[in-house]
């Protein structure tokens, strides 16, 4: 044997050991006779696809995809259905409202009344002394035309800690015994960055305290969430998020356990959609000590941003304005952190490789939250931090040139002027032009997502397309009508720019050979659909990981 011999038997046999996990793969699933819609820039259209061990394996035609059938190939006929690829939630809090869906009161009802009877139901089942808890309660939001006061609820439920909060989480409502709990009363002085409200007339506890003030009741909460329940919540949540054709969503306020809960609802089979993972400064230095940082994960659990709150909230009004709200000469906001916090906490961050994500959503806080990012660019340059500003809401010419120059990225509420409509004249008909501004963004080049904000806004697909294509609410309202984005830019804000914002857009976001199999089937075009009934298409089958996750 010569060495040239023997160089191409090693040549060969290194080819044919290279090749045979390619030889081995054929399609487990082929879907057909669909109208795909791929958001792949080059291949805009197709008619089938075939996946393999949870990939597209082929996108095409009808006749070359079903080349590839071999004998116990799955086949489906999709009869000319339009496809997506799955919508991507960039900015929501699934695993904290799966558990809340579990364990608490839904207050989302349309009377003080009905609230009363849901808590007090509540209360008979709960051994008394014991916290009735609720979520999702929003005071305009119901007929009575003024919010839930401590009357209401100490008339409802007298014998156990009531606590509620509001559907934009910054807010809670309380009964007297929980106030009592906490140690408030009437003379306890506000916290930096919180407030407890009084009756103006009688100077008496309200009810309501807001921001920084609920950390009086956090200590007093039970926390005896177990491990299983929070698994339970993220099962229960994930079938919720199926049906409206979500495959990927943003935990945007994730704590340790959080990524446990969503690594055990991998484990035992009951994730249906690929969770990014934020995690909260509060817990940034073990996770830096122990070599963590974004990124960390598979395709269905990630270790996301480290997340930071500058200002307050757009459904509550405690987002931090330059002008005040309207008809509120001298609210202008709230700033949460300050500046100089926001800079340590990400400068550790930055440092560590983390991306950054800051709650921002008035112009002063989107302001001081660039000026941030902007200074640890200039003092520690990193290649690609994707500097994100969640919410991002209000904003003018000057913010958005910063966020282009920074290659940041803004998350703003997708859902919110369909649904929130009742809100938006707090802000003012003028000012709506310069909020959720995906106009502005897309025209300055800029990839914002889709970004739900469960439970404060609504996470369905389709309500996100209608808001940001109509921008008009409910009532037929229009608010900020400047903004308006075309129903293809809108698909491509939920799927594509989602996938980008969590370093993912190799991985998902397109219809695309290699890409993992996500994608949502429609009974209806919205390419097609009147955009004022686009809320009203069908999901009727979601595809993650070329496992069906939700069918009609
Ligand atoms: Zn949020």
């Amino acid at each position: 044997m010569t060495d040239g011999t023997t160089r191409r038997e090693f040549l060969g046999s290194i080819a044919a050991f290279s090749l045979f996990p390619l030889e081995q793969e054929k399609p487990d699933l082929i879907l057909h006779n669909g109208h795909m819609v791929t958001m792949n820039a080059a291949d805009p259209v197709a008619e089938a696809v075939a996946i393999s061990r949870g990939r597209f394996f082929a996108v095409g035609k009808n006749a070359d995809v079903m080349n590839l059938a071999a004998p116990g190939v799955r086949k489906m006929d999709l009869g000319g259905k339009t496809v997506l690829p799955g919508f991507i939630d960039a900015h929501s809090h699934p695993a904290m409202a799966g558990v809340m869906h579990l364990r608490m009161v839904d207050c989302d009802l349309r009377s003080i009344s009905a609230i009363q009877a849901a808590l007090r139901e509540r209360a008979t089942k709960t051994p008394a002394g014991e916290w009735v808890l609720g979520f999702k309660y929003d005071d305009t939001k119901t007929e009575d035309a003024r919010p839930l006061s401590i009357a209401d609820l100490d008339a409802a439920v007298p014998d156990h800690p009531v606590h509620i909060e509001h559907r934009g989480g910054h807010t809670v409502y309380a009964n007297s015994l929980a106030f009592r709990k906490a140690g408030i009363d009437e003379k306890t002085a506000d916290p930096p960055g919180g407030k407890i409200d009084h009756d103006p007339a009688t100077g008496k506890l309200s009810g309501r305290v807001a921001e920084s003030a609920q950390a009086f009741f956090e200590k007093v909460l039970p926390h005896d969430f177990t491990r299983d329940d929070h698994r339970e919540g993220v099962k229960l949540i994930s079938k919720m998020l199926a049906k409206t054709g979500i495959t990927s969503a943003t935990e945007a306020q994730g704590s340790p356990t959080d990524l446990r809960a969503y690594q055990d609802a991998r484990d035992s089979g009951d994730l249906l959609y690929r969770a990014n993972c934020f995690i909260n400064y509060r817990f940034i230095d073990a996770l830096i000590e122990a070599g963590v940082r974004t990124g960390l994960g598979d395709d269905w659990v990630r270790v996301g941003a480290m997340k930071l709150v500058c200002d307050g909230s757009i459904s509550e009004r405690t987002a931090r304005l330059s002008a005040p709200y309207e008809g509120r000469p001298n609210d202008y906001g709230i700033l949460v952190m300050t500046e100089e916090e926001l800079y340590t906490y990400g400068r550790k961050a930055h440092l560590a490789g983390w991306q950054i994500g800051t709650h921002a959503n008035g112009d002063v806080g989107i302001d001081t939250t660039l000026r941030v990012y902007e200074r640890l660019q200039r003092e520690s340059p990193r290649r690609d931090p994707r500097f994100r500003l969640e919410h991002c809401t209000l904003v003018n010419d000057a913010l958005v040139a910063r966020i282009k120059a920074l290659g940041a990225i803004p998350t703003p509420f997708s859902t919110y002027v369909y649904y929130h409509g009742e809100k938006m004249r707090y802000y003012g008909a003028e000012r709506l032009n310069n909020m959720f501004a995906l106009r502005s963004f897309l025209d300055a080049g800029i990839r914002a997502t889709q970004a739900s904000d469960y439970p404060p806004g609504e996470f369905i697909p389709m309500m996100a397309l209608q808001s940001e294509v109509t921008r008009t609410d409910t009532k037929g309202n229009v608010w900020g009508p400047k903004q308006k984005i075309t129903v293809e830019e809108a698909i491509r804000v939920g799927t594509i720019n989602g996938a980008y914002a969590s370093y993912e857009e190799n991985l998902k976001g397109s219809i695309e050979t290699g890409k993992l199999a996500d994608l949502v089937v429609l009974g209806r075009d919205p390419l097609r659909e009147n955009p004022s009934t686009l809320v009203t298409i069908p999901v009727e089958r979601t595809l993650a990981g070329g496992r069906w996750t939700f069918e009609a």
